[in-house]
């Protein structure tokens, strides 16, 4: 299967739909990621982690996620700290990436990456930072989404190799993402497509994303 798009909260084919462990019930010929969102960290349950850990199993789960630091949101960043940990853990574990949703905590994700150095990539959705910031997270290893709201320059300066493309809950389709991103890029959208395409299937494990080839 091509993903197209890294990260959507919508059933959709050619996507990574992203859901909570206790919402995942996967359907043939789909992609999943799974994972505990940091608004959500105070309210987890023991049931919740295990329905992660079997969820997180599935061949269809091609990434650990979306899980992150959210600094203007509870609960602490003690606890939501904690429960990324325990992502990176099983990402590890797994052999399968990780998506980060974060909001100004970007200096503990790249101090997290330093010390726990990660075997597995960190991708950072729906990233509306500035090129200074998507220079530090590239240079320590991690990849970047753009989705609906970006920052032209930032789209400007990613590597082709680092760029994934998402729609997240918009309702927008991945093509007028792409088509918005391609703009910023000055390219051809076929090439913003091509770029984010490759990018995708070279670290969400094709062997993983069971289904029928996409056309
Ligand atoms: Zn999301």
């Amino acid at each position: 299967m091509t993903i197209t798009d890294s990260h959507t909260h919508h059933a959709a084919r050619g996507a990574i739909v992203n859901v909570s462990p206790a919402a995942f019930s996967p359907v043939p010929g789909m992609c999943y990621s799974v994972g505990i969102h940091p608004w959500e960290a105070g309210e987890v349950t023991v049931e919740h982690w295990q329905q992660l850990a079997t969820a997180a199993r599935s061949p269809q789960v091609v990434a650990l996620g979306e899980t992150g630091l959210d600094a203007l949101r509870s609960p602490s960043p003690d606890v939501q700290q904690e429960v990324l940990a325990r992502h990176v853990a099983m990402s590890e574990e797994l052999s399968k990436p990780l998506i980060l949703h974060c909001v100004k905590a970007f200096h503990v994700i790249l101090a997290m990456r330093a010390r726990l150095r990660p075997a597995q990539p960190w991708v950072v959705h729906g990233f509306r930072g500035k090129p200074q910031l998507a220079r530090q997270l590239l240079n320590a290893g991690l990849y970047i989404t753009l989705g609906p709201r970006f920052n032209a320059a930032t789209a400007c300066s990613l590597p082709g190799s680092r760029l994934l493309l998402e729609t997240d809950d918009s309702g927008l389709t991945i093509a007028t993402v792409a088509a918005r991103v391609a703009e910023a890029r000055g390219e051809d959208v076929a090439a913003t497509l091509a770029a984010a395409r490759a990018t995708a299937a070279a670290i969400f494990a094709p062997a993983n994303a069971v289904g029928p080839p996409n056309a």
